[in-house]
């Protein structure tokens, strides 16, 4: 009776390190590790130890013959994707039993050359922050100092997660663990760049990790964005969860019919959140005010549509799952299936999700309100003159006009880093300038100076992904320590 990864997985692969026998992958040295949207379990070599829930900090991993309901799905998707590949001796070599993939996380690289005490800054608390501070607090010298602008920390783990994500949300029990460290101190309600400037920093610490994520919304170029009624992904969610910036970003929930613009999984949150049963939603975190206008909302329909076919849907595959066999009332329509082209899946996954999708072209319309997800469509303009009364598209690669009645348009086609003073920008990716998390001018690393997180490689990835991704930057910024080569810092902080 083998485990199985559910929906929640975030992929920080605590479980890889946790199980004894190596039956959970992608691992993080594994090339597919980059792009896995979630991680899965070997039925054939699972032993059913349960080392792996202890570990997982979303509770995302369950014994088969206890799988929550809605996610039995997961049961499938895990032992698919290893195929028909006889099991364990074949592809996991006898000495893969004591053979770990990565030193075992809770074993820091010993550095005998570190400065004691060695005072770190890290700008932001979202999920990047806490996993270097974890890494960091390994050594008994470190002590860390952590700089959040907002009264709350945790970043979009607290304010981006969707609210009916509790699993997702509970991973704030294990920031709140490493928040309670000692030797870690989090400063509130403290932004860098007003309150204290960067350089204030470089001077006072031995180093700076800056972790301060790219919250930025894409803008979509068309005509009639600006309306009233067109509002970004970023601040209905902001609004949903309370985030003091998204205060007055309230939509008004008076029309008929929403459209989302994108589908990836925040478009998804978007669209269920419009959906949901607000008494469902009582009992989350979600924002009193937005669970009031939630109940007298009289939207019927939100249309969530993406620009190029259902299989090149910009979601993953457990959200969908998540959302087909969740209270969500999803729909398809099956005339938006009839071109699918099959030869120009990519990938396991994107067969799983066709296939979903067409499970959930066969099932009648629900009744409302419901989400329905569009494919092949590419946004023209916003129409109407006051605001927003609809959307007109064409269908993507053909001159043909479809013209969709909408009293709210959300834009959800990804995000994008800001350039921050006075650290170097790589404008075509969006991110700070860095090798490796090393912030870097001209390739040429900036002493004590790093880098962490979605302002490291690009908003991509869960949150769990930012767990390895700070590790990579923290060994970086040790090695450099223990090197000698971080700039002396003036003045020893708290002395
Ligand atoms: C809407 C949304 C929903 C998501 N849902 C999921 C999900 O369900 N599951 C999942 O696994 N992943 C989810 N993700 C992805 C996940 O949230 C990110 O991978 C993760 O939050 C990135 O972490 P980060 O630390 O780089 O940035 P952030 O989480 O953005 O944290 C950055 C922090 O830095 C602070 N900050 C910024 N500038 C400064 C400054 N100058 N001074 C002081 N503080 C500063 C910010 O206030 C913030 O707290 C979601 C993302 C979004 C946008
Ligand atoms: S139950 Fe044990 S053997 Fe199975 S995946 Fe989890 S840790 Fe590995
Ligand atoms: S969230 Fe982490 S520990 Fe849990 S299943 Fe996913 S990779 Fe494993």
């Amino acid at each position: 009776m083998p485990h199985v990864i559910t929906q929640p997985c975030c992929g920080d692969a605590s479980c890889v390190y946790a199980c004894p026998v190596n039956c959970i992958h992608p691992t993080p040295d594994e090339p597919d590790f980059a792009t896995a949207e979630m991680l899965y379990i070997d039925p054939g070599t699972c032993v059913d130890c349960g080392a792996c829930v202890t570990a997982c900090p979303v509770g995302a991993i369950a014994p088969i013959h206890r799988i929550p309901e809605g996610q039995e799905r997961f049961t499938a998707v895990n032992a698919e994707h290893y195929g028909d590949q006889p099991p364990s001796v074949a592809r996991f070599p006898v000495d893969a039993l004591w053979r770990k993939p990565l030193a075992p996380i809770g074993k820091p690289k010993a550095f005998d050359g570190l400065p004691d005490p060695m005072e770190i800054a890290i700008v932001g608390s979202g999920p990047s922050a806490m996993y270097a501070a974890d890494e960091l607090l390994k050594h008994s010298q470190v002590r860390v100092t952590m700089f959040e602008r907002l009264s709350e920390p945790f970043g979009l783990a607290r304010f981006g997660v969707a609210p009916d994500h509790k699993a997702t949300r509970s991973v704030a029990d294990l920031f709140n663990t490493i928040a309670a460290h000692p030797r870690l101190q989090i400063l509130l309600n403290t932004h860098i760049g007003t309150d204290l400037t960067l350089e204030q920093l470089r001077a006072d610490y031995d180093a700076v990790l800056w972790a301060g994520g790219a919250p930025t919304d894409r803008r979509l170029e068309i005509p009639g964005v600006d309306l009233p009624g067109v509002q970004s992904a970023t601040s209905v969610v902001g609004w949903y969860n309370g985030h003091p910036d998204f205060r007055e970003a309230a939509p008004a929930l008076t029309g008929d019919r929403a459209v989302v613009i994108g589908n990836g999984n925040v478009a998804l949150d978007v669209a269920r959140i419009l959906t949901a049963d607000p008494n469902r939603l009582a009992d989350t975190d979600i924002a009193l005010e937005a669970l009031a206008a939630l109940r007298g909302s009289t939207v019927r329909e939100v249309l969530v549509v993406g620009r190029r076919g259902p299989e090149h849907g910009a979601f993953t595959l457990p959200e969908l799952i998540g959302l087909a066999d969740g209270p969500a009332r999803v729909w398809v329509d099956p005339a938006d299936l009839t071109d699918v082209d099959v030869a120009a899946l990519d990938s396991r996954e994107d067969a799983e999700k066709v296939a979903l999708l067409r499970e959930l072209a066969a099932r009648p319309q629900p009744a409302a309100p419901f989400i329905r997800l569009a494919f092949g469509l590419t946004p023209q303009e916003v129409r109407g003159a006051e605001r927003a009364t609809g959307v007109r598209f064409v269908r993507t690669g053909t001159d043909e006009t479809v013209d969709v009645d909408a009293s709210l348009v959300f834009t959800a086609i990804g995000y994008r880093g800001r350039p921050i003073p006075d650290l170097p920008f790589d404008d075509a990716n969006g991110t700070v300038a860095n090798v490796a998390g090393r912030v870097t001018v001209d390739q040429e690393p900036v002493p004590g100076l790093y880098v962490t997180g979605w302002i490291k490689r690009g908003p991509t990835g869960f949150i769990g992904t930012n767990k390895t991704d700070s590790r990579e930057t923290v060994d970086h910024l040790l090695a450099d320590a223990d090197a000698g080569l971080l700039p002396r810092r003036r003045t020893a902080v708290g002395a």
